[in-house]
């Protein structure tokens, strides 16, 4: 191919994916849909420019409006979460564990956090399954314990755990709460003094679950004793794909030296803005629209269980969060059913059970499938479209339905759900291709 035609070829798959989504239902636990705000931050000039250091201390010239929106979204971001300390610049959320982990942390340390079954974090990982944690930071990660029937912290357990470390000479210096599947807020409160007394840093993996702390419908982690909270900035917060950390004052010079010159040297500046932005469309919108992200999720967790789907915890209302775990054994397994429904423009993905290692499954043919409402909620979906949704569902999954029907089904029906919603402005549809050439 040409030059030309590697470009034409490149944009044109560009615009496809954007017909694809306008046509889809994206239940993508981890992923949302930005606001024509966001995306006009996203293509400005800021994202071709550097700012190493802090506002107001830039070692780069040309930083006087970037200096102001940033300081502009730290300021947001204080007020969202009542943070004394935030630092903005970490690019991602994997980003922002590795400063909690230079900052708070030296390598051979132990960290404690949930297993990757078990609903933590790759970034948390241990070194022989090539996580961040281990492999990048070297410490040594033990398992918090996970109570399977509650899909939360056992508190007993976990205490077992460390005084077991704490008998072999191996305190944990770093205990890191939250993961990537976080229905039911952690009992931070209950555990936070015993890992403080035993010399352990208090973090809390807030990637997930940001959007709904910052518009108070979870938890509050740094008043049920987090010293640290780390983030990503696109999973239930709206913005563009960025990570953060927040914290008290008295660990504002270790933060922003491990972010500077540690972790990054330019911040992508662009989503510092379009963080800014998001963060505002948080502040007027955010509690209508967390409370409905969590009816939400609560509503399709009911529909889908009602129509023979086992999802996880439904003695607890399935949820607290936007998240939703299903074991899908009778049917199949995670990978070929999230297959199955991809064929009809229904996007989630495969994945594992807190059990699947010891009962022999793999990643990528895990027992579950994982479910998250914040992009449908943002689409200006309900709960009566949530039975919707598990219907198609059930028509591919158990009825095994010829799947171009149903994927024509779920075109008609996203006809309705084309705009953003909870932001100020939507003169773009939430999957427009937006032309500047
Ligand atoms: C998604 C996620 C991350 C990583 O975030 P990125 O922004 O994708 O780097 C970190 N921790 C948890 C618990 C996550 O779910």
């Amino acid at each position: 191919m040409s030059g030309r035609e590697y470009y034409n070829r490149t944009l044109d798959l560009l615009r496809q994916h954007h017909e694809w989504f306008r046509k889809a239902i994206p239940l993508i636990a981890s992923e949302n849909v930005p606001s024509s705000g966001v995306r006009e931050a996203l293509v400005s000039d800021f994202g071709n420019r550097y700012a190493e250091g802090w506002p107001g201390e830039r070692v780069y010239a040309g930083c006087t409006y970037i200096d102001e929106v940033e300081l502009v979204c730290i300021e947001l971001m204080k007020k969202l979460f009542q943070a004394e300390f935030v630092d903005v610049r970490p690019i991602s959320g994997v980003v922002a564990n590795l400063v909690l982990y230079t900052a708070f942390t030296n390598p051979g340390d132990v960290m404690m956090a949930l297993s990757i079954p078990c609903g933590g974090h790759i970034s948390m990982g241990k070194k022989k399954l090539g996580g961040t944690a281990g492999a990048v930071h070297d410490l040594a990660v033990e398992y918090l314990a996970l109570d399977y029937d509650e899909l939360n912290l056992d508190v007993e357990k976990t205490k077992k755990r460390v005084e077991r470390l704490l008998d072999k000479g191996t305190p944990p210096k770093l205990v890191v709460f939250g993961g990537s599947v976080l229905p039911f807020p952690h009992p931070i409160e209950e555990l936070a003094d015993f890992f403080k007394k035993v010399g352990a840093t208090v973090a809390y993996d807030a990637a997930h679950v940001a959007g709904l702390i910052a518009c108070g419908c979870f938890q509050d982690p740094l008043r049920e004793g987090a010293d640290v909270v780390t983030l990503s900035t696109h999973k239930t917060l709206f913005g563009p794909q960025h990570g953060g950390v927040l914290s008290w004052e008295k660990h504002a010079d270790k933060i922003r030296r491990a972010t500077f010159p540690g972790m990054v040297s330019n911040h992508h500046l662009h989503a510092v803005a379009g963080v800014a932005i998001a963060s505002a469309e948080m502040l007027e919108f955010g509690k209508e629209y967390g409370r409905q992200v969590i009816k939400n999720s609560k509503a399709l967790g009911q529909a889908l269980y009602e129509r023979g789907f086992n999802v996880l915890a439904e003695h607890k209302g399935f949820t607290e969060s936007h998240v939703l775990l299903a074991d899908i054994t009778k049917h199949g397994d995670g990978g070929t059913i999230e297959g199955q429904l991809e064929n009809a423009n229904i996007i989630l993905n495969r994945n594992l059970l807190p059990w699947d290692i010891k009962e022999g499954r793999h990643f990528m043919h895990p027992g579950g499938i994982r479910m998250g409402t914040s992009e449908v909620t943002r689409l200006g979906m309900r709960e009566s479209q949530m039975a919707e949704v598990a219907e198609f569902m059930k028509r591919v999954i158990i009825d095994k339905e010829d799947v171009d029907k149903v994927k024509d089904d779920v075109a008609e029906f996203r006809k309705d759900y084309q705009k953003v919603h909870y932001c100020f402005e939507d003169a773009a549809e939430a999957y427009e291709y937006i032309k500047i050439r």
